[in-house]
């Protein structure tokens, strides 16, 4: 200790394994933990080189994961709605009671289908929904409203018609490709894919491997491009369509690969052959050396991998734009091999299939078997008789985030019962009837879901770093108080055999 000093020298940091949640490449960390029991603190990130999926890579954002578990909006007890709207705190006993004494008479009178669930886990907390869900299950309920539903169900209907299911979901081997063609994404600041920058900066330094992106923006990402294509906003199909069209009268498409493998092909080409490419470059203030340089690009390539995102998935014609970004790595074979696009395995999809389905209320499209939070005021305003009348709100907030808050917001207020799962008091929480302050991602047993790399996957599963914060419970007690409560699982001494088996060492 330096004799000038008068503190005294800190204990060494523990050091744990686990992951970072705060997007879905959910890059291994090593989480440096101060203090011991109650006060135990997280105040240290670092990469974790033994991670086999991100090998120690890191973005800025990970240094923010001690702020998410240690934030002053972490709710630390159960709290329960007064009549002027305002919250009171309650015991978990009393929480859990009220609410399977509010939901029995609901699902005994208007059923199950009545009650819906929005969220149910997320990038900051995956293992929850699992619980959720099958709590909702029990009771009767199949209806999901989910935020993926408004990013990506019309990336996961194409994958439904293209490949079969709406849950065979494409991965790309971009690590092994030699083009790298971004559309609306923008990876140098925003990933999508395993250690973006890292694998950026591969591209770049390679000189037999090329990056083009196509941006309205010079983004981060697009500085270091070989081919830079700043077309007019929302004219992506415009483009795809046009190259799409000069690559098959350049006879760049796959022959023996769609032989082997499509169905449709010449409807297809057919379209295609009726485009007038001139015309569409113009509408996409594309130029006809860039243009060239593109399709010259596309061709020369022996492994390309189109790389999109919200960007042209939220854009004008988003449902089109999938579709052709889709055709244009498989009507060119650039699919099932290294390097390129692949149906990726996975241990617990994130979604399901539910082709032609509806919603019985708003006869609003399930795709993926989940519902849009911008469908949710009209499943509870309406006048059916199965409408809503239960929403229980995991991991979500739909007050700040659907797209007509004010909306939803009157709708919330004709439910009988909303209960909000969360970390933290959200402005959904703000009006539920009941709120359950539920552990955070590093306070319990957790799993990375987002496992959609190619060729090779990983599911990781992980042990708590910290104890719960007092007052919280992680999700399987929570669901599994509330399932005792409604009388929904088997008597409790059924248990005994596999409790003494795991207490034997
Ligand atoms: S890339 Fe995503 S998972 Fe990795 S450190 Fe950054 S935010 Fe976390």
């Amino acid at each position: 200790m330096d004799a000038n000093s008068s503190s005294p020298p800190s204990a060494p940091l523990a050091w744990h394994k686990s992951a970072c949640n705060l997007c879905y490449i959910n890059c291994g960390v090593e989480l440096g933990v101060s203090g011991s029991g109650a006060h135990q603190r997280i105040v240290k990130v670092r990469g974790d080189g033994d991670n086999p999926r991100s090998q120690g890579y890191l973005c800025n954002k990970a240094q923010a994961i001690p702020s998410y578990v240690h934030h002053r909006d972490r709710l630390t007890t159960p709290l329960r709605r007064r009549p002027d709207g305002s919250h009171e705190p309650t015991s978990w006993d009393t929480a859990v009671r009220e609410i399977a004494e509010r939901l029995g008479p609901i699902v005994a009178h208007h059923g199950g289908k009545t009650i819906a669930a929005v969220g149910g886990g997320g990038q900051g907390n995956h293992a929850g929904g699992s619980y959720a869900f099958g709590f909702l299950r029990a009771l009767g309920s199949r209806t999901i409203f989910n935020a993926l539903s408004q990013e990506k169900t019309g990336d996961f209907w194409l994958n439904g018609h293209l490949f079969g299911s709406q849950m065979c979901h494409t991965g790309e081997d971009i690590h092994h490709c030699d083009l790298l063609l971004v559309l609306g994404a923008n990876p140098k600041l925003a990933h999508g894919f395993t250690n973006a920058r890292d694998q950026l900066n591969g591209l770049r330094k390679d000189p037999g491997r090329k990056l083009i992106v196509v941006d309205p923006r010079r983004t981060e990402t697009a500085e270091n491009a070989d081919l830079h294509i700043a077309l007019r906003p929302g004219t992506d199909a415009f483009l795809l369509g046009a190259l799409l069209a000069e690559l098959m009268r350049r006879n760049d498409f796959d022959e023996a690969f769609l032989t082997a493998h499509a169905v449709g092909v010449d409807e297809v080409k057919a379209v295609l052959a009726a485009v007038p490419v001139a015309e569409w470059l113009a509408a996409a203030d594309v130029g006809a050396d860039a243009f060239a340089q593109l399709v010259q690009m596309v061709i020369d390539a022996k492994a390309m991998v189109v790389r999109v995102e919200l960007g042209i998935q939220q854009g004008l014609n988003s449902t089109l734009n999938s579709y052709l970004e889709k055709l244009l790595y498989l009507m060119t074979g650039h699919f099932s091999r290294p390097g390129t696009h692949g149906l990726h395995s996975w241990l617990a999809p994130l979604w399901g299939n539910s082709p032609g389905a509806r919603h019985f209320a708003t006869q609003a499209e399930v795709i993926s078997g989940l519902l849009s939070p911008n469908v949710l005021p009209d499943a509870i305003l309406s006048d059916h008789p199965d409408r809503l009348r239960v929403l229980w709100v995991d991991s979500a907030n739909p007050v700040n985030t659907a797209a007509d808050t004010a909306r939803v917001v009157q709708a919330m207020a004709a439910l009988d019962l909303m209960v909000v799962v969360d970390v933290a008091y959200t402005e959904t929480a703000a009006l539920a009837d009941y709120v359950l302050p539920a552990s955070s991602t590093f306070e319990k047993c957790e799993f990375t879901l987002f496992n959609f790399e190619l060729p090779t996957n990983y599911f990781h599963v992980r042990a708590p770093v910290l104890p719960p914060l007092p007052g919280t419970l992680p999700e399987p007690e929570i669901y599994g108080r509330l399932a005792r409560a409604m009388g929904l699982m088997p008597d409790d001494a059924l248990l005994d055999s596999l409790r003494a088996a795991a207490a034997d060492p």
